[in-house]
């Protein structure tokens, strides 16, 4: 539909570049149309909507949805967080005026978690440096004498630390109890006896990172978890702790932590999330052999883009019908 700067005269902007299925789309287009707003940040969305009362809902995966948009949209009646995370919506303040916030709860979650999974076991037997290995010719060079770091390490019975025990947290669970790990978790918000049901010691979090073999953090942003590992939590990690972010960049202290891998306090890192992103060329972290690195791209499955296509269809029709989505956050 329309791109560039826009006189939006349609219900539903789709605030930066996304995937949405065809299906979602034609769906969207019966309830009045959308409009690609392809906005570089807040208020260059604010500016495109311009004023129009026609908007009325926004869909947004990274551009920042605050007042300062609210204020450029006299008609929006809702904003849907594309994806699970939600720290670029200012959810409350929007809500307080009125606006319906939602986001696609557990649609990518088990993208996520088979990601997390996959890098920490391409980390585990060095994967991710084997393949260009054996594409540049060194195998055929080294013949049988293999390099030492070749030698990786086994899941099997170690102490899996998890930390945010939701949706990509529990089916991370899941996955581990195949590699028949012991797991422990750190969640203040759910019901204790979730821990039972789903096999997990409960553990304050000093006590998870200084027993765990590897730790996978399934939080969201917010003020409480913005540097929840910070210097003094990454220096009482288990020694050779293997630590896996899937969540956000800005959970973990990053100069503390690139501290920690290069002393070799902690034995490696498999990171989708970054506190800067994109992650800058030549970042101390992309010169650490004993980290795997993905670019954001946890729910990026074909599977999980259908589910989050027709959640924000959904979602979207029912904000313009007047009713409750089926994911409201505030
Ligand atoms: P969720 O809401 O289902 O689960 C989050 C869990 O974290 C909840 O159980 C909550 O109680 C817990 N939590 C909140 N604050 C905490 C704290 N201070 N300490 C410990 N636990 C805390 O969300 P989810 O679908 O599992 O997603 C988790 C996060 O993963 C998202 O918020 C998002 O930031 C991130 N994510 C990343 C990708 C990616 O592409 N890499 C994709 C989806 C989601």
């Amino acid at each position: 539909m329309m791109s560039g700067n826009l006189k939006i005269a349609v219900p539903v902007v789709l605030a930066d570049r996304f995937y949405m299925s065809e299906r979602a789309l034609a769906e969207i287009s019966s309830l009045g149309g959308y409009a690609w707003a392809e906005a570089k940040d807040g208020v260059d969305l604010a500016d495109k909507i311009g004023g129009s009362p026609s908007v009325q809902v926004i869909v947004s995966e990274y551009v920042p949805v605050n007042l300062q948009v609210l204020g450029r949209a006299p008609g929006l009646k809702g904003v849907i967080a594309y994806g699970a995370g939600y720290d670029h919506i200012e959810a409350l303040a929007l809500s307080q005026k009125g606006i319906k916030v939602c986001n696609c709860r557990g649609e990518n979650a088990q993208a996520v978690a088979e990601l997390a999974f996959g890098l920490l076991l391409s980390l585990m037997r060095r994967i991710h440096r084997a393949d260009p290995w054996v594409r540049q010719g060194e195998w055929v060079k080294a013949g049988r004498a293999l390099p030492e770091w070749t030698s990786g390490q086994e899941l099997w019975r170690k102490t899996l630390g998890v930390i945010g025990l939701g949706q990509i947290g529990s089916r991370v669970i899941r996955i581990a109890k195949g590699f028949d790990m012991k797991i422990l978790g750190y969640d203040p918000f759910i019901n204790p006896s979730l821990y039972n049901q789903m096999g997990v010691e409960s553990a304050p979090l000093a006590e998870l990172l200084s027993r765990s073999d590897v730790v996978t953090l399934h939080v969201p942003l917010t003020p409480r978890t913005e540097k929840l590992l910070d210097s003094r939590a990454l220096a009482a990690v288990k020694p050779g702790m293997v630590l896996v972010n899937t969540s956000r960049g800005k959970v973990i202290e990053e100069e503390a932590f690139i501290e920690a891998l290069r002393a070799g306090r902690m034995g490696g890192a498999a990171l989708d999330v970054f506190a800067t992103e994109p992650l800058p060329f030549g970042h101390p972290l992309t010169k650490q052999e004993n980290v795997v690195l993905s670019p954001h791209m946890g729910a990026l499955t074909q599977e999980a883009g259908d589910r989050l296509s027709d959640s924000v269809s959904r979602q979207v029709r029912d904000i313009l019908e007047g009713r409750p989505p089926e994911c409201l956050i505030t």
